[in-house]
């Protein structure tokens, strides 16, 4: 093999953090402070006049307010400049267009979590094959689970270290997020086949080559049951509750519980869709995507006027809101899996995949007899077989013949619309 030339490549990498209650109580502080330093900042920031509003400014109320403010104190210095960085970077993305502005950050609804900026803090050691160790700074030398190798100790160098790291609490506690840089070897190019991909309504990934990827419920029905209880008494409770009164220590219990079975279910999405991924990455040097909207995502599932929806009320709860986020994810892992093995991701703009027929290429009304069964009505084809599968040869075909989205680089994303138009969906 040749000395191929060096590419950097940055990902991150989730682990999960072994704190232990007084370690956790820390954080929490940390998290506190550091969303409260946030809102202090917007305070100040809305209550200046414009031509005051700037970084040097900004800095000089932060370090004022973490002088007055004792329970500012617990916040690392470098925490309290991530806060006004990422401050400052809300507001050039709603200057941009790329967000709304930003926001007071409120006690229950916002992540909790704490920036730790500076890589060379953390001193990451491995001490077991599953374990690590890491410095977090005001908390302590904590352990954190093992499970990718990370550009530590003589591994590392200028080319592959860890630049940085974000603490975040979900429902399954505190992880570690870590910034990752590394040099590689530029892949050679992948000679496999090409692929097209349909996000499926019966099935949820079908390939061109009829291949298709499919997972089981994310909970298991002693989970669903249990979630659905939980669901039930919290709703009782709620009810019970007079407005303005404060959510009781066991309604927020039931909600805990809630968003524990949810992050579970998450979990298990998110790691079959690796697994999809990698295998999908490794397996075809192609794959062409629909390109798709988040909005014409969510529509999706209940259908459009000509082919309505099936199971949309199993679709309505947990399952939508992971796959309406799900889409967008496994096309991001295909993106730079593909890259990585020296493939490629294509999107083709596919209007109409679902109702054309793949064999003769017409689009004859009624073809899509069902969600799952095409049956083309052109009376010289008359192919009949999975729709899904149907879709995915399109989008292969729309990519044969041409047809490539051009990335709007540097374009401001467009915010997603608030209201869906069913007769533009897929
Ligand atoms: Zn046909």
């Amino acid at each position: 093999m040749s000395q191929g030339t060096l590419v950097t490549r940055q990902f991150g990498h989730r682990a999960r953090l072994a704190l232990s209650p007084t370690e956790v109580s820390k954080a929490d502080a940390q998290a506190h402070a550091a969303r409260t330093l946030w809102n202090l900042l917007h305070a100040w920031w809305q209550m200046m006049p414009k031509d005051q509003r700037t970084l040097a400014h900004a800095d000089t109320a932060i370090r004022q307010a973490r002088q007055d403010l004792d329970f500012l104190t617990v916040l690392p210095a470098q925490a309290a400049q991530a806060v006004l960085k990422t401050y400052v970077q809300a507001w050039k993305n709603c200057w941009e267009g790329r967000a709304a502005a930003p926001k007071f950050k409120a006690r229950f609804r916002s992540v909790m979590s704490v920036d730790v900026p500076q890589g060379r803090d953390l001193h990451i050691t491995r001490v077991h094959r599953r374990w690590g160790m890491v410095n977090l700074p005001k908390i302590g030398r904590v352990k954190f689970r093992w499970t990718k190798d990370l550009p530590v100790g003589k591994h590392a160098d200028t080319g592959n270290r860890i630049t940085g790291a974000r603490l975040v609490r979900d429902a399954l506690g505190w992880h570690i997020a870590l910034r990752v840089t590394t040099l590689e070897a530029e892949p050679e190019p992948h000679p496999g086949p090409e692929a097209g991909i349909d996000v499926g309504v019966t099935v949820p990934l079908a390939l061109s080559d009829g291949t298709t990827y499919e997972h089981g419920p994310w909970l298991t029905e002693q989970e669903q049951a249990k979630l659905l209880r939980l669901e039930q008494r919290a709703a009782r409770r709620k009810a019970h509750r007079k407005s303005g009164e404060r959510t009781s220590r066991r309604l927020r219990r039931t909600y805990d519980q809630i968003a524990q079975l949810r992050a579970k279910a998450k979990r298990r999405a998110a790691d079959w869709q690796h697994r999809t991924t990698t295998t999908i990455a490794r397996t075809y040097g192609t794959v062409v995507v629909e390109a798709l909207t988040v909005t014409n995502m969510v529509a999706s599932a209940r259908g459009t006027a000509e082919v309505p929806g099936r199971n949309v009320a199993q679709k309505a709860g947990l399952n939508r809101s992971i796959a309406a986020e799900a889409w967008g994810r496994t096309v991001t892992m295909l993106a730079y899996k593909t890259a990585r093995h020296g493939g490629a991701l294509v999107k083709v703009p596919a209007p109409g995949t679902s109702r054309r027929c793949s064999a003769c290429g017409r689009t004859t009304p009624g073809s899509r007899e069902s969600q799952a069964v095409f049956v083309c009505k052109n009376p010289d084809c008359g192919w009949s077989g999975n729709a899904d599968h149907n879709a995915a040869q399109n989008i292969l075909h729309l990519y044969r013949i041409g047809h490539v989205a051009i990335p709007a680089a540097g374009r401001a994303v467009v915010r997603r619309a608030r209201r869906v138009k069913l007769a533009t969906a897929r």
